[in-house]
């Protein structure tokens, strides 16, 4: 069979001259590329009842030239000339800018197909397009796909050559989908839906045309999840640590408190991965103040007690620190050796650890991302976590595996994924979640103010640090400018500084050494410093139950995520706490927030909102999501088709004819495209 994507563009006939280094920008080469590229949306060149429209819509209708048309001239260039036109059943004035070499053409009595945009007010049309029925080619009637293109190529050529592409190849696109997946849904086969969508003849059908198109973008994104997680569980080249288990109960017994009934289930899924000899993939997901950081310290401890040493990586060096401590305070009692690998190390000590890993004495090393760097080589590595961190990405894993390890991995994430963006972004892993808060906790109550009673505030904050508790106050957000959020955050600081002099306020932001900030966080944590001002330096991860109170400034300049972040600073422990966001009440979207932040505790909530007041690309505030550019597909109103796809391609690899029957020939090809298959696997 010819494949479209081996067969050059240029076979496309009109294609020559500069045209085919213009479309490579586009990242268009083969014919077949050129027939994938979408229009983003038509233009409607329907023709319309004038007496059904409304002011200001963009239409397309037909009329007769009745008065004579009247050119004005401003300078050289710019003019306006208008004419009399008969619309059943309104007389109205057609106007066009700077095209007044048209008047000829308009003569009385012609008939005229105009579009343009609509004033009902004046009965005037504003024309962009002019069309003489029955002079060469018409596009009344008709949908016309607008391309996304560059300068170089217009809308009218591209148009044209997508249109002789359909001609010369259109009976050739290939179907991937199998029937049974057409029938389900009543999809179009692709050759059909991919020329409706460049050609489509209504609405109607450009919409089935997409729906197909949708559904297909959707499946081959979940086939490639699917498939590479159905082949990861039976390859056996991770490592499969023998468990003690009595020896994990007894530590899980020796913890301060209990585990929730969630961490329990949790725990024993991590530790039923372990000992598989396949490579864990997993996903952690829960609330803040879940617990997240004594289930992965449990796993990490299986795996030291199974012979192999453990890593744990997290985005800040505040974390680090405080993760050390507490797995220390933990491992101490079982002689685990733990060691922390930072950038803000000297070489010599950098040196130290690096040997110390290779070699094997220490368990456990807690770090930033330098943890993966290409200098650092262990042992035995058994097991990765990374906390609060959006992913591990295939690059990271692959560096580890050209170390010659395999380690198992477990992901955490703080914030709370909603269910599509979930499957989505970590399709490719298994997810466990805590759904429960450990008990006794208190809702935390959320109260959005204005910058007028900042003196309330601060006598709360008296309150509190009065009764023995301690409080966060995060300083204003300067957009675009680290300089002036630090010296806001300095300014806040004298000035409670001054409010409360019989109490220690302490001042963290991201300019201060790596050691300045350990020293704060660690007299912070002691309780001895009892109000803390800080940047957003502190938004993930840190965990001081004392703590109970936390003031926001500027709070409707934050994102929901990240306000649910900061106020899950506070409610770790069995204090009554609060969450006080200082807000303008003249920020529209930011009062939608406060509401949000206001109506609910609830992180899966809070996610749903934050997706849908800003869109999937921003949610996660990252590039390196993991969350695709989609073609055609919405992540958010196409996210019922989304865990259709995920439910058909996790139900289709579950079936030994997938991996041989001819049927899915086309879907396996793909996947051997996209490196989830090698070629011998598809034999
Ligand atoms: P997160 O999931 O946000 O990372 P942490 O792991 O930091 O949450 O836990 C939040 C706080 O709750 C910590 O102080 C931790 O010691 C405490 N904690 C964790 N599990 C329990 C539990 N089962 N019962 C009581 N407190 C717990
Ligand atoms: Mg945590």
């Amino acid at each position: 069979m010819l494949d479209l994507y081996s067969l050059p563009v240029t076979q496309v006939s009109g294609v020559k001259g500069k045209k085919p280094e213009e479309l490579l920008g586009l990242g268009i080469s083969s014919v077949g590329q050129l027939l994938d590229y979408y229009p983003f949306r038509y233009e409607d060149y329907t023709l319309r009842d004038l007496t059904q429209v409304k002011d200001g819509d963009k239409i397309t209708v037909q009329g007769t030239i009745v008065g004579v048309p009247l050119v004005q001239m401003y300078g050289r260039t710019k003019s306006r000339l208008t004419c009399k036109v008969v619309v059943d059943p309104l007389f109205v004035t057609a106007v066009w800018f700077n095209r007044h070499y048209l008047r000829d053409k308009l003569t009385a009595g012609a008939e005229v197909v105009l579009t343009g945009k609509w004033d009902q007010k004046r009965l005037q049309l504003t024309v962009t397009e002019v069309e003489f029925p029955g002079q060469g080619t018409s596009q009344i009637g008709t949908l016309q796909p607008v391309y996304s293109l560059t300068a170089a190529l217009t809308q009218k050529w591209f148009r044209q050559a997508m249109k002789q592409a359909l001609v010369q190849y259109g009976e050739m696109i290939p179907e991937v989908l199998p029937q049974e997946l057409l029938q389900k849904y009543g999809l179009l086969p692709r050759k059909q839906a991919v020329t409706l969508l460049h050609l489509p003849g209504n609405m109607e059908q450009g919409q089935r045309a997409r729906r197909r198109m949708v559904y297909e973008e959707l499946f081959l994104f979940q086939l490639k999840m699917q498939a590479y997680r159905a082949l990861n569980h039976e390859r056996a080249d991770g490592v499969a640590h023998p468990v003690d288990l009595p020896a994990v109960r007894a530590f899980v017994r020796s913890l301060p408190f209990t585990l929730t009934d969630s961490q329990k289930n949790v725990l024993a899924e991590i530790l039923q991965d372990l000992q598989q000899p396949h490579c864990m993939n997993r996903l952690l997901q829960g609330d803040v103040g879940a617990g997240k950081t004594v289930v992965a310290a449990s796993a990490l401890f299986a795996v030291v007690k199974a012979g192999y040493q453990g890593a744990l990586m997290v985005p800040t060096e505040i974390l680090a620190e405080q993760h050390k401590r507490s797995l220390d305070r933990l491992f101490e009692p079982y002689g685990i050796q733990t060691a922390l690998l930072t950038g803000s190390l000297t070489d010599r000590q950098r040196r130290e650890i690096l040997a110390s890993l290779q070699m094997g004495m220490i368990d456990v090393v807690v770090g930033t991302h330098a943890l993966i760097q290409e200098d650092v080589f262990f042992r035995r590595l058994g097991l990765v976590v990374t906390d609060e961190q959006h992913r591990f990405g295939v690059n990271q894993r692959s560096i580890l595996r050209r170390k010659g390890m395999n380690p198992d991995v477990l992901t955490m994430t703080a914030t709370p994924i909603p269910r599509t963006l979930a499957i989505t972004a970590f399709g490719d892993m298994d997810v466990s979640t805590l759904r429960e808060l450990p008990k006794g906790r208190k809702p935390i109550k959320t109260y959005a103010v204005t910058h007028g009673m900042l003196e309330r505030v601060l006598g709360f904050i008296r309150r509190e640090v009065a009764a023995g508790r301690q409080a966060y106050v995060i300083c204003p957000l300067i957009e675009e400018s680290e300089k002036l959020d630090v010296q806001n955050a300095i300014d806040v600081h004298a000035q409670l500084q001054f409010e409360f002099p019989d109490y220690k306020v302490g001042l963290l932001h991201g300019r201060m050494t790596p050691g300045e900030k350990d020293e704060v966080m660690r007299e912070f944590s002691a309780g001895r410093v009892h109000v803390l001002v800080s940047t957003t330096v502190i938004e993930v991860g840190v965990d001081v139950p004392n703590a109970t109170l936390m003031v926001v400034y500027d709070a409707d300049r934050f994102g929901l995520s990240q306000l649910h972040q900061l106020r899950g600073r506070v409610g770790r422990g069995e204090h009554q706490s609060y969450c006080v966001l200082i807000a303008d009440p003249k920020n529209e979207v930011g009062k939608e927030r406060m509401k949000a932040m206001t109506d609910t505790n609830d992180g899966f909530e809070i996610a749903r909102r934050d997706l849908e007041l800003r869109g999937p690309g921003d949610f996660f505030g990252t590039k390196q999501s993991g969350v695709p550019d989609f073609r055609l597909a919405d992540m958010v109103t196409d996210f019922e088709v989304m865990e259709q796809a995920r439910d058909d391609a996790a139900e289709l690899v579950k079936r030994p004819e997938f991996w041989t029957g001819t049927e899915y020939t086309p879907l396996r090809e793909f996947l051997q495209r996209e490196q989830i298959l090698s070629s011998e696997m598809l034999d």
